[in-house]
């Protein structure tokens, strides 16, 4: 009888386990997968080449996290990438740094009247990161909830607000504005909007024009960590989250996946493995997707129907490709000079000259097709980690759009060499001679994502990012708290507060809760 089973060794399932066994609590994690880490991995793809299969930057890790589970001494190393370079339509460049004097410069060279708009809008946008990182580590309080406890959380947020009014305003506009909007206001040139425009795509469902898309724009930016590779991709993550674990006695066993979570009369006994064996426990903990979750795991006939309803209508395609490449040599894009650009090598692009270009992508995907022209994120880890490719080789991947889970009047297999075509033909208009450098690679579709791990609908953050799947309302109105209808059965993956990335808040909010209940003999 273990205190509390956790289903997925994911990184938010190794962190509540850790914080859990840190607690001095008995802590089973049960994976399906042969190793752990979920989306947060790093794998072999081709003979000697080793890459992020799926997240790939490390900058929203929390810091509380890798302060309180003492990650750095269990082997963490986060490798800081300075700037992210943007190729132009015509042969040039605009880095972007996180130093915004850097950045504002680098804008003056297309726009002075864009560079002096610059400061006004990164005063905007950082307004919305402040309440968004304030409210990161809160768990998302139900303003129906009449209960004296409910009533006190709602004061308490409330006062805690009471001189963040500009903030709150900020939040707003992002959660109802398009990226579009949002930063066409204030620039010219198609280059830095686009630039800008660029991160509301990451992830997201629809185009930077759609309302709503300026709160992925910002929801990018919130990370604390500054943005960084792991040192041995982003696999070294969940490894330093479990070794702390193990520390303190957390358990983790790998090709055990959960066929069924137990319930009788309301309460969880523990959970079924696809093997047939019963594991008992006082607690069960997922950290797999909701719909994985709850009518997946947990029977419907254990749930209440409008719950069930809420699930059913819980939004999760995604419209990501990931692309690994192992190449014999580092990108050259003709729009990038060191000298101008002030740094030695691009690292991490973006590649997507206008806002068209990436409005563009989406419509094809609209109707059930791929984009004939991807936007792109390269990334080369290999120019600074040499862990991951053999002497003289590099490792480059892409996270682009836009690829719909289901072709319309087609099949994946027939058409993945085609989008590979369309991929590496945009590289080589901006690096010229790209996809000669290609030695092999591994190109992942949303439907191969979600076979791979579990990740319904292959969406990235569980679950998309918009106003009715957010805060109070994530997953479940009334759940949003970590908890479920089902006593002693929690959630602590991406689907719930604050959403998807490598932060590890699930986690650690997910645990603060669980601890609560144990302390005082509840849930
Ligand atoms: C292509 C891609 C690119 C991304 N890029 C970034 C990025 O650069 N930076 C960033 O911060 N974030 C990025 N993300 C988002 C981020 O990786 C995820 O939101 C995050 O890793 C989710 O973590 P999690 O622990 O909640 O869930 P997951 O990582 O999904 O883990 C869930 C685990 O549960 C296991 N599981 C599921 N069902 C069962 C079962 N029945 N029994 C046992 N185990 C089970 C799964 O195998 C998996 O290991 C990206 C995601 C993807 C897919």
């Amino acid at each position: 009888m273990y205190d509390a089973v956790i289903v997925g060794a994911g990184h938010n399932g190794l962190t509540v386990g850790a914080y859990l066994a840190r607690a001095g609590k008995s802590i089973l994690v049960l994976e399906a997968k042969p190793h752990i880490g979920g989306a947060s991995v790093t794998e072999e793809f081709s003979p000697g080449f080793r890459a992020s299969t799926y997240s790939f930057i490390m900058g929203h890790l929390h810091p509380k996290v890798i302060e309180d589970l003492e990650l750095r001494k269990h082997g963490l190393e986060n490798i800081l990438v300075p700037n992210v370079f943007n190729p132009t339509d015509d042969g040039d460049g605009i880095v972007f740094s996180k130093d915004p004097e850097v950045t504002q410069r680098q804008i003056a060279r297309f726009s002075q009247k864009d560079a002096e708009a610059y400061p006004k809008f990164f005063a905007q946008m950082q307004a919305t990161v402040r309440m968004l990182r304030d409210l990161q580590l809160e768990t998302p309080v139900n303003p129906f909830d009449k209960s004296p406890r409910g009533l006190w959380r709602s004061g308490r947020l409330a006062w805690k607000l009471r001189n963040h009014e500009k903030e709150v305003y900020a939040l707003l506009q992002v959660l109802s504005l398009s990226a579009h909007d949002y930063v066409d206001r204030w620039f010219e040139t198609d280059i830095v909007k686009a630039k800008f425009m660029f991160w509301a795509t990451i992830g997201g469902n629809v185009g930077p024009y759609s309302p709503g898309t300026a709160f992925y724009l910002v929801a990018h930016l919130i990370g604390q960590t500054g943005m960084s590779f792991a040192k041995g991709g982003m696999g070294a993550i969940a490894t330093a989250i479990a070794k702390s674990g193990e520390a303190h006695g957390m358990e983790i066993r790998c090709d055990a996946g959960v066929d069924e979570i137990l319930v009788e009369g309301g309460r969880t006994t523990g959970v079924r493995l696809k093997s047939g064996e019963e594991i008992k426990a006082r607690r069960v903990i997922s950290n797999a997707n909701a719909k994985v979750t709850f009518g997946g795991m947990v029977r419907r006939d254990h749930l209440p129907e409008e719950f069930m309803d809420w699930i059913d209508g819980y939004r999760v395609r995604g419209k990501s490709f990931k692309l690994l490449c192992a190449i014999d040599k580092l990108p050259k894009y003709k729009g990038f000079d060191p000298e101008k650009a002030g740094t030695e090598y691009p690292a991490y692009s973006h590649i997507c000259p206008t806002p068209e270009f990436l409005e563009r992508a989406y419509d094809e995907a609209k109707y059930g097709w791929y984009s004939s022209e991807p936007f792109l994120s390269p990334i080369v880890p290999t120019y600074y980690d040499d862990t991951l490719a053999p002497e003289g080789k590099h490792v480059i991947t892409f996270q682009g759009g836009v690829t719909p889970y289901e072709l319309k009047n087609g099949t994946w297999d027939q058409e993945k060499p085609k989008l590979y075509k369309n991929i590496v033909a945009v590289m080589d208009r901006f690096a010229p001679g790209f996809s000669e450098s290609v030695i092999d690679y591994k190109l992942l579709c949303p439907k191969d994502i979600e076979d791979d791990i579990n990740m319904p609908g292959g969406n990235t953050q569980h679950g998309e990012l918009t106003l009715d799947q957010l805060f109070f309302m994530r997953p479940v109105p009334g759940y949003a708290d970590y908890r479920s209808p089902v006593k002693g059965l929690y959630q602590c993956g991406a689907s719930t507060h604050p959403g998807g990335a490598v932060s590890a808040v699930p986690g650690h909010n997910a645990a603060r809760e669980i601890l609560g209940d144990m302390r005082w003999g509840r849930g």
